[in-house]
């Protein structure tokens, strides 16, 4: 191999060079959204056609996530749908993943626009080497504050124009898009969970965010919207406003946290808490309150409602004799057994029952009659009647039974359920009155 002198190198001989070394030279063409790949060679042979769409070749580049391999995929091509123009010379570092491939290739871009911009030179180089990539990759994690946000956005309301800051690996500066913001926000609106949308567009309305947010202003709100992969995750929607003098300006910065792990530990947290608040701590069925605002609902809700509903109380037999002769704790654990048994057959049957108080138990039944209310509570009588209960044996129950009429209010169907437990007790006990 002949060893030239530095001086010795032409033109054309540099340009061969370059042409054998580099990765990949591709001429774009925006205004006709082609491109025509002049070289390409490794992991650039699998990325890039002899000839395509412009537009695909920037998805493919565009849509990787800080710090992530992941491909933005889908509806979040939403958020970045216009590519933005360059203007001038533009290098970047992205990370690529290709299809099949676990591990990303970092790649050096640099685009020459050409022909007073109306077409680009794109330069693509992989770095072979670990050490550069895992650099790369440690800067990145410097930025994990902007990892946990899924999208952030310049919107200046009174030009109508929307701007993205860091949405990729591509790009950290601000890109602007063709898109208006009062189009952003109508196309975005598709991504929110159903329920969440009305709150979204008011959230969102321009004149809202003017009216509501002094300079300087930062306020969010929770809602949900699709992820990745099209599944619902809890977002944290933030805007702020831009501190500005001028009273006529209405620049806002809009991000999207993601907000998922946070939200969903906080809502099983409160599931928790509402569960207990509706349970009766000893025998596990619903509480006093619970079940009486069940009643409620059943009884006003009556008149409009197609299906029949019966409620049911029972009360034990002399269940002070339990406590007299066994001592509380065994009356406690009767109390649990029964409740138990309750519990169960109303699962069974889908109907809802709680502790009205002492050792009383209500259980409304929604699309059940009298008669059907009446065999129910035949059947859960009879099963405690033959039940053996810890230490004390044996113990009997009353029922009171009534359907719902539509002309009841809470009053008259309640007391109507009472009068039918009294004639049971009165009859001897072990007992259901239907009236
Ligand atoms: P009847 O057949 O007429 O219903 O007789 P009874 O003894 O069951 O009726 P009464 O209303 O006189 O007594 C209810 C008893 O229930 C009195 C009270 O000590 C007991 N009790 C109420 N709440 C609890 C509880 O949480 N635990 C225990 N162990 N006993 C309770
Ligand atoms: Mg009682
Ligand atoms: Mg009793």
């Amino acid at each position: 191999m002949e060893n030239k002198n530095l001086d010795d190198y032409k033109i054309n001989e540099i340009s061969q060079l370059f042409y054998d070394n580099v990765g990949a030279i591709v001429l774009i063409d925006p205004a006709v959204d082609a491109y025509k790949t002049i070289v390409r060679r490794g992991m650039f042979e699998r990325l890039l056609l002899p000839d395509g769409i412009y537009h695909d070749l920037i998805l493919d580049l565009w849509f990787h996530f800080e710090g992530s391999s992941e491909k933005v995929s889908g509806d979040y091509q939403i958020f970045a749908d216009n590519t933005g123009t360059f203007k001038s010379k533009y290098s970047r570092r992205l990370k690529i993943a290709l299809e099949g491939e676990e591990k990303a290739h970092l790649v050096q871009l640099t685009v020459y626009p050409i022909e007073d911009a109306t077409k680009y030179i794109f330069i693509l180089d992989e770095f072979d080497d670990d050490e550069s990539l895992q650099e790369s990759l440690t800067a990145k994690k410097i930025n994990t504050i902007q990892g946990s946000y899924l999208f952030s956005m310049y919107i200046d309301l009174v030009a109508d124009t929307t701007s993205s800051i860091n949405v990729t690996e591509i790009s950290d500066d601000v890109v602007n898009y063709n898109l208006k913001y009062s189009e952003w926000r109508l196309m975005i609106v598709n991504m929110i969970w159903p329920e969440d949308q009305e709150e979204f567009l008011r959230r969102t309305d321009p004149e809202f965010l003017k009216k509501n947010f002094t300079p300087g202003r930062t306020s969010s709100y929770d809602c949900m919207m699709r992820n990745l992969e099209g599944k619902f995750i809890w977002v944290k929607l933030i805007f702020s406003r831009a501190e500005t003098y001028n009273e006529d300006d209405y620049r806002y910065v809009f991000m999207v946290q993601d907000n998922n792990e946070t939200s969903m530990e906080m809502i099983s947290t409160l599931q928790q808490y509402e569960e207990k608040a509706t349970r009766d701590p000893l025998t596990g069925v619903f509480n006093h309150g619970e079940i009486e605002s069940q009643l409620n609902n059943a009884i006003t809700g009556i008149p409009q409602s197609s299906e029949p509903v019966s409620i049911i109380m029972f009360d034990l037999d002399h269940f002070k004799e339990i406590n007299d002769n066994y001592g509380h704790s065994d009356g406690d654990t009767t109390l649990k057994c029964f409740a138990g048994i309750l519990r169960e057959t109303a699962a069974e049957n889908k109907v809802l029952a709680g502790r009205w108080g002492g050792e009383e138990f209500v259980v409304v039944c929604r699309g059940m009659n009298g008669d059907q209310g009446y065999a129910l509570a035949e059947e859960i009588r009879q099963k405690i009647e033959t039940y053996e209960f810890p230490n004390i044996m044996h113990i009997t129950c009353s029922a009171g039974v009534t359907e719902i009429k539509p002309d009841d209010d809470f009053q008259k169907a309640f007391d109507r359920m009472d009068k039918a437990l009294y004639e049971s007790k009165e009859g001897g006990r072990n007992k259901s009155t239907l009236l």
